[in-house]
């Protein structure tokens, strides 16, 4: 017989989801209301411009959709594209991989820019690329590529798309919330976002985020968007600005509670405090994860401190690991994705999981996990590390 179902409380350092704030799960948890009562309608409007702080915009057409960051995604590309579109898409893990099918999926033909897996987008090769194919009229990247724990370089790449008179599509999904993102200083187009990752809120809802441009190219579509729901023209009759609004869908009235509050911890602590003590965080780990003779898998310059691919040492069996980690310690941590499998962990350290205790939690069971299988780790010494840095950052 079937009954309530209690999960167990784990420390979630995987790609997402992050740990939840007792406060947001309070959130959630208080009285569903209509979608169209006018309280809801207040909060709507709240969390619009609340995300707009987070994307550092002042886009009107900010808003959440009412489904995960893959949503997100399809909701900027099919809105954006038509066919017979030329579209840039850069891919250097698997989400720029998405991309492609998307972009394949609107009738458009996406021209690739591929890059290593655990390196940037190459700025060179996209210029080229823009150079080979000047009817292109998008491009499309990922800011922050949680499958390899890369951040590539948002601002260059977005002059490079306007000085080639090209829209750009980005994914935020993992750095909204934990890294520099300038939305309007860079000019990005159409952003999409995930509620999960360093906004630390429950998974399932999606922010994005479309530029006048943007605006001004889905007015004057030809094609219908394919998608019903994702139709940026009738989902803004939704949680559009001054007008009435329309029936469209029923928002996911708890979750977006849910966002709210943990989009107001992000304002209350300021997005440059926030972002610093990722850094800091990710810092403390690295020092940690290198005093135990550990490795990470991508250059200091381009990681991400909200996602740390840590190369899985010779003779360690990854999965043994991580069952070890969740059993004795209901600490998460992630596998490799796709060409990375069984080569890496992904350590993600993002928005509410990014805590000392965390860290500490972390390099601990680590540690014992790794002496476990044979490994001869100094015992202590990453703690001894993580501990110097937080207080060099004090300092
Ligand atoms: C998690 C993630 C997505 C997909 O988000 P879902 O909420 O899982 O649909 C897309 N892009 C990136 C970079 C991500 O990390």
């Amino acid at each position: 017989m079937t009954s309530s179902f209690f999960p167990p409380q784990r420390t979630l350092l995987g790609p997402g989801p992050s740990d939840v704030a007792p406060r947001v799960l309070a959130a959630l948890g208080q009285p569903t209301i209509g979608h169209l009562d006018p309280q809801f309608i207040a909060l709507m409007d709240e969390i619009k411009e609340l995300l707009q702080y987070a994307f550092q915009t002042e886009n009107q057409l900010t808003l959440p959709i009412s489904a995960p960051g893959s949503a997100g995604m399809e909701a900027c590309f099919v809105n954006l594209l038509s066919p017979g579109d030329t579209v840039i898409v850069c891919q250097n893990g698997v989400f720029g991989g998405r991309m492609k099918e998307n972009v394949e999926r609107c009738g458009a033909t996406a021209v690739m820019v591929e890059d290593a897996w655990g390196d940037p987008v190459s700025v060179a090769k996209v210029r080229q690329a823009f150079a080979d194919h000047p009817e292109a009229s998008t491009l499309a990247f990922v800011h922050a590529e949680t499958s390899t724990g890369v951040r590539s370089d948002a601002k260059t790449l977005c002059a490079l798309a306007h000085d080639n008179n090209a829209l750009v599509i980005m994914d935020t999904v993992t750095s909204l919330g934990g890294i520099e993102l300038k939305v309007d200083e860079w000019g990005a187009d159409a952003v999409y976002s995930g509620s999960q990752k360093c906004l630390s809120s429950v998974p399932g809802i999606s922010p994005v985020t479309f530029s006048q441009r943007a605006v001004e190219r889905i007015m004057a579509r030809e094609h219908k968007v394919q998608s019903w729901f994702l139709d940026m023209q009738l989902v803004m009759g939704y949680w559009g600005g001054e007008t009435k609004r329309a029936y469209h869908h029923t928002a996911p009235v708890n979750a977006l509670y849910a966002l709210h509050e943990s989009l107001v911890m992000l304002r209350d602590e300021g997005l440059d405090a926030a972002i610093a003590r990722h850094a800091r965080n990710h810092d403390a780990l690295v020092a940690g994860l290198e005093a135990m003779g550990l490795q990470m898998a991508v250059a200091a310059e381009h990681r991400l401190p909200q996602l740390n691919a840590v190369c899985i040492p010779e003779g360690i069996d990854d999965a043994t690991v991580r069952t070890q980690l969740l059993q004795d310690y209901d600490l998460e941590i992630g596998a490799g994705l796709g060409a990375l499998a069984g080569k890496t962990w992904r350590v993600g350290l993002m928005g509410h999981s990014s805590r000392r205790r965390n860290v500490v939690l972390c390099l601990t069971a680590l540690e014992a996990a790794l002496q476990q299988q044979g490994l001869t780790v100094e015992p202590g010494a990453a703690l001894r590390a993580a501990q110097a840095s937080w207080t060099a950052a004090e300092a």
